[in-house]
């Protein structure tokens, strides 16, 4: 079958490899009709995970069933389903209380596993023809419809991209009347903005430097903030004061900032004064500033404990100088990480079902298979107008 293999550090290639087969009597075949690059996908690609090297990559995958093992009790051949991007066992402690992200045994010696994905347990990666699912009957979410239809990429967002959005508001719990403000524009900062509306945010602000994400932001009802354009904590506290003239008791003002915060950039973030120059503490010294007092800071952006090619000796161990008195000052509820795509995943489809939720609005592009080499390029380099990209295998 045809499969994306990372070959070195910014360079991928499209090759034929062995097709997986059913290793375990639990373990179910997919068949993939369409299959995403994520941005996490870019910090592999770019070596910054370490490691992934003659990997097939990818782990957003949308499909239907080809093959079951002897022992599957609820999935059957023809069903159309995803899978999400962390694999679960479905009995261990942490998947029982619904911590799918940190299932403890599909990883042995480590909490968590996904596929295509270096240190996550060596599953083979989504961005192929096909793909073994282990504990079919645990990861599978089955869907309606059929492939191509109106929903395929609605759907293909649920196995990881509309999920992670969805912690970010469930980590900051996100209810009516809420002020949000996400730093990172990319695909899940986009769904983070709808995700945070459709749970009744009154405003929604979205931080980024690129035009066309921006704008993006904009036609989704946000208030796009150009990181570029002077600093945008300063911006986005002016405004706030603005809309609050006229409603907030006199001597309110220390109470001005957002309920909300998300970063939805990680560790890649950049320096606003050079965008050459990685800063991955310029969103939380942010944040610090805009969180009202007992506001609430959702960190969903990816940091790492080992990154050999951070800029000091302190980040290439995952450590990092932040504004922690700020925020024990202000009594900020913190919450982070990956995401439990299970947690959320069958509900969010209910959602797009019935027309709640219209994910797929964010995504920018729809290439065969054989393009993922170009589609890597230019999404990494977020050029293009590259927002999110789905691969047709
Ligand atoms: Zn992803
Ligand atoms: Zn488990």
């Amino acid at each position: 079958m045809q499969a994306v293999v990372l070959t070195k550090p910014r360079q991928v290639s499209i090759e034929e490899v062995a097709e997986p087969q059913l290793q375990a009597t639990t373990d179910v075949l997919l068949r993939l009709s369409s299959t995403a690059i994520c941005g996490t996908d870019l910090h592999i690609y770019e070596g910054r995970l370490g490691g992934g090297e003659r990997m097939v990559i990818g782990h957003e995958p949308l499909g239907v069933v080809e093959r079951v093992g002897s022992d599957l009790v609820n999935v059957r051949v023809g069903d159309r389903v995803t899978v999400p991007t962390h694999i679960c066992c479905g009995f261990c402690p942490n998947c029982v209380h619904g911590f799918w992200a940190q299932c403890l045994t599909t990883n042995p010696g480590k909490a968590g596993a996904a596929y295509g994905y270096p240190g996550m347990g060596g599953y083979t990666g989504a961005q192929a023809e096909l793909l073994r699912v282990p504990f079919g009957d645990a990861n599978c979410l089955r869907l309606p419809g059929e492939p191509g239809d109106s929903w395929e990429h609605d759907f293909v967002l649920l196995a990881d991209a509309l999920p992670t959005a969805f912690h970010a508001t469930e980590l900051t719990r996100v209810r009516e009347g809420d002020i949000v403000v996400i730093y990172g524009a990319g695909a899940i900062g986009l769904l983070t903005a709808m995700c945070a509306y459709m749970r009744g945010a009154a405003q929604v602000f979205v931080v980024d430097a690129i035009p066309e994400r921006l704008d993006k932001a904009g036609e989704l009802g946000a208030v796009p903030i150009d990181m570029r354009e002077g600093d945008a904590a300063d911006r986005i506290l002016e405004q706030l004061a603005r809309e609050r003239t006229g409603i907030a008791w006199r001597g309110e003002e220390a109470n001005l900032g957002a309920t909300v915060c998300i970063d939805a950039i990680g560790f890649q973030a950049r320096d606003p004064h050079d965008y050459s120059v990685e800063k991955p503490t310029t969103v939380i010294d942010d944040l610090a500033r805009i969180v009202a007092p007992k506001g609430r800071l959702g960190i969903i952006g990816v940091f790492l404990d080992s990154d050999p090619r951070a800029r000091d000796e302190a980040a290439q161990h995952g450590e990092y100088l932040i504004p922690w008195g700020t925020l024990f000052k202000k009594g900020v509820t913190i919450g982070m990480g990956r995401d439990d795509d299970k947690r959320y995943n069958d509900h969010l489809r209910d959602s797009i079902v019935r027309g709640r939720i219209n994910p797929s609005a964010i995504v920018s592009h729809r290439l065969p298979l054989r393009d993922a080499a170009d589609a890597f390029t230019k999404f990494d380099a977020r050029s293009d107008g590259y927002i999110k990209v789905v691969l047709e295998p």
